[in-house]
């Protein structure tokens, strides 16, 4: 029997990409500082106080980055 039941953290890691230039970056979904493009500076993430703003486009989430 496959035991997949275990409660996952809220907190995780995602692999966005940026929509004005494709430049793929890993992020925490809760960063407490905003995360820009470091290929062309594309805001990509907000901090929001919780779950922040993703302002890219969600490739995967990353359990082990
Ligand atoms: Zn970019």
């Amino acid at each position: 029997m496959k035991q997949d039941l275990i409660p996952k953290p809220r907190s995780k890691f995602l692999l966005v990409r940026c929509k004005e230039c494709s430049n793929e970056v890993i992020v925490y979904s809760h960063t407490t500082k905003n995360i820009h493009c470091k290929s062309c500076n594309n805001l990509l993430v907000e901090k929001s106080g919780g779950y922040a703003i993703i302002n890219a486009e969600i490739v995967k989430r990353v359990d082990n980055p």
